[in-house]
Parts: structure tokens; sequence; C-alpha cells
């Protein structure tokens, strides 16, 4: 059986890892102090928050912002419900929007769902392949949306307008006009779950860029605090030599990474442009020259001259199928012995999500990228004689059908 997205676990992580345990130090420490750095460098943002997951990432940030009941957050229709979780979590509302055919959040769409009650935008890089950055951050700007804009809280209105909030979940190391995810907007955020393409088995960072006069360095420090339950000093501070008394300024939350899990990071992030991106490119390129020698297939954009993917996962479309042609297919796909996926179920066909009004006819191009979609296996150890393998399952699957 052919695997979608196994981990890559080598020696190396193998040894970073024991390491780490011996070391005596295993939860929140200098290995995550130094992934942070390393972060930061990475993708040339002004700090990075680690956490333990992409989705206490997110929430952290939608509370550092002060959303709450009252309010509304747009995001597409097209993603994971962590992206929408999130914002029910804070008490405000999910209001979905239209994707284009790229599988990214639709601007036009966006600037309809505006209200006076709208605080945040969450863009999500699907896939891997970066949003129209230049177009939302406008849109954000321009004055009659600034001005529609009511702040609540000192950070809304020092920031005088709309958050972009960046679910950059797929797009770790993806560019948008030469920069890399991270700088793009406000801030972002990454995961690094199992499936993700580096990963630390469960975790995530926030990368603040937030504009002037936000100083990113205070907001950092602010953010460590709130991330461990509001604890003026962290359990690794309070190691060292007569500083164990601390105070307790909010009731923060406990969305800390631990060492174990930055460990593994550190070394992925070392090889990740000059070997995990390399591999993955490969792989889709290999799968791109492939089925574009068959006029039903539909081949996903990612690569422009503007916008570089981080080759997240290959969505393969099929031309004029159903949804249940669509389904027959995967079940031969898997008779065949390849494990395929569907990224994702739009969240207005989820049950919790169509009970607060959601109805899927208002997302249609969400709908129909759903029905004709198959996530194909991408992973670093994936050999190019797997590749051919799975182009051979995937065609004779739909000559079958
Ligand atoms: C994986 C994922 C997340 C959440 O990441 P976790 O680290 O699992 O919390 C958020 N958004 C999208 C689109 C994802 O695929």
């Amino acid at each position: 059986m052919i695997p979608f997205s196994p981990p890559r676990m080598d020696q190396k992580i193998i040894d970073e890892v024991v390491d780490t345990l011996k070391s005596g130090w295993i939860t929140t420490g200098p290995k995550v102090k130094k992934f942070e750095q390393r972060l930061t460098e990475y993708a040339g943002h002004k700090a990075t928050l680690c956490t333990s997951s992409g989705s206490a990432g997110l929430e952290l940030m939608l509370r550092w912002f002060g959303v709450g009941e009252g309010d509304e957050v747009i995001l597409p229709a097209y993603t994971y419900t962590a992206t929408a979780n999130v914002i029910v979590h804070c008490g405000a509302k999910p209001v979905f929007v239209d994707i284009n055919d790229d599988f990214n959040i639709s601007v036009d769409d966006i600037e309809k769902a505006i209200t006076e009650k709208t605080k945040v935008i969450m863009p999500v890089d699907l896939a891997g392949f970066p949003c129209d950055y230049d177009e939302i951050n406008e849109l954000v700007s321009r004055k009659d949306i600034a001005g529609k804009f009511k702040p609540k809280t000192k950070e809304q209105e020092k920031l005088g307008r709309i958050l972009v909030l960046s679910d950059a979940a797929h797009s770790l190391g993806a560019y948008y006009k030469n920069k890399k995810t991270g700088r793009l907007t406000d801030i972002t955020v990454y995961s690094f779950h199992a499936v993700k393409n580096l990963t630390t088995a469960e975790g995530g960072a926030v990368c603040l860029n937030l504009p002037n006069p936000f100083d990113n360095e205070e907001i950092y420090k602010y953010l460590r605090i709130k991330s461990l339950h509001g604890q003026t000093k962290d359990a690794f501070t309070k190691t060292k030599a007569g500083a164990w008394r601390y105070d307790v300024i909010e009731p923060g939350y406990k969305f800390n990474m631990t060492d174990i899990a930055a460990a593994m990071g550190l070394v992925e992030i070392e090889r990740y442009d000059n070997d995990m991106l390399v591999r993955r490119k490969q792989i889709f390129d290999r799968y791109a020259k492939a089925f574009s020698e068959f006029d039903w297939a539909e081949v996903p954009i990612y690569e422009t001259d503007k916008k570089r993917s981080s080759y997240h996962v290959f969505l393969l479309r099929i031309k004029d199928i159903t949804e249940e042609q669509r389904d027959e297919i995967i079940q031969k796909i898997t008779e065949k012995g390849v494990s395929v996926n569907v990224h994702f179920i739009p969240l207005p066909l989820m049950t919790y999500y169509k009970s607060l009004g959601n109805d899927i006819a208002d997302f249609p191009v969400s709908y129909d990228n759903f029905l004709r979609v198959i996530s194909l296996p991408v992973y670093y150890n994936l050999t190019d004689e797997q590749v051919d393998m799975v182009v051979k399952a995937v065609v004779d699957s739909y000559d079958a059908v």
C-alpha cells in the first residue's frame, strides 16, 4: 500500500529527540527558543511564538485581538475545520465566503461579506499556494473599509482596521512576490501537525509581523505569558537561582510547545528548503507532467510568476464528473493499493456549520471543486516509481468508471 503522507522520521531526528530526552529539560526551554529564532530568520517576519498546535496559535491571536461575542470573522468555506472552530471558541461568528478556481479565498467575496462587525479576515493558503495578499492587504486599508471598522479593544484601536490573520498551516516556505509566508500580512500561523510539510508531531507557530506602532518583540513577550496560564515566569526561567517568585496577570491558556517537539523542528527547518521542498516539487512536477497528457484531468496551479507553492497536497480535479463517480474512482484507486484523500469537505456541508444556517448552494465554486477533487500522496520518501504507480492507479480507475 502506498500511504498518503507518512512523516519523515530518520536517524537525525531520533538523535536530536534523544538528546532532548537526556538533557533533563523536555518541555518549553532552550530548544523552543532556538526554533523560534530559526523560524524568524527563515521567513523574515519580526518575531515567532511556538505553540502546541496551529489551532492554538490561531485561537491565541484571535483572543489577543479581543475577538468575541457580536464580532464576525471572514474565512473561506473551503478549509479544514480548525480555521472555523477557533472563531466559535471565541464566541464570534464565522462568516464563510467562496473560493476561486485556485482553491483560495475570493477577494471580491471578502469585500461583499465585510460589515461593521468584521474584526478579522483569515485567508488560508490551501494546499500550500499563497492567497492574493496584495489585494487582501489593500482591501483592509481602503478608506471606506477602514472607516466601517468599530474598535472595541486597545489593540483594535491601535490597528484601526480589520486584522489579517493568515492560516499558513500548509504553506511554510511558499513564496509570494519573493517573500515567504510569515511576512505577507499582519500575523501568520503555521502548523507542524504530523501530516504537514514540517512536522513536530503536534505543534504550531505564530509569526508576528504587525505594522507600526506595534512593538512585535513586546507582543511576543506578552504572548509567552498568555500562552502559559498568564504566569509571569515559565518553568525554565524559574529554575534559575532565586527566580522562584511569579505572578498571574490574567487567566491565560496552556498553549506552549515542548522542547521534544522543537528538537524535531530544528532538524527539519535546516534542510527544509534544500531538501524537503526540492523533493516535493519534483513529485508535483512529475504528477503535473503525467496528468497533462489526459484531457479529463485538471492539474492544479502551483507556480505563477508571482507565487510559488510549498507543494503540500496535490489536488487533482477530474473534469465533468459527479460526486458519486469521484467517490467510485477513489474506491477503485484504494483497491489498487494507493491511499488518496479529499481536501476538504467544505464546512457548510458539516452538520455543525449547517446548523448555524450555512447553505452549500451559496458556495458554488467550493462545492464544484470538492466534488471533483482527489488529493494524491506527496511525501519526502515517495519515489518516482511510486509516483508512476499512483498515476497508473488513477488513470486505470478513471477508465473503469
Ligand atoms: C492542519 C490545519 C490546521 C490546524 O493545525 P493543527 O496544528 O492541527 O492545530 C489549521 N488549518 C488548516 C487549513 C489545516 O490544514
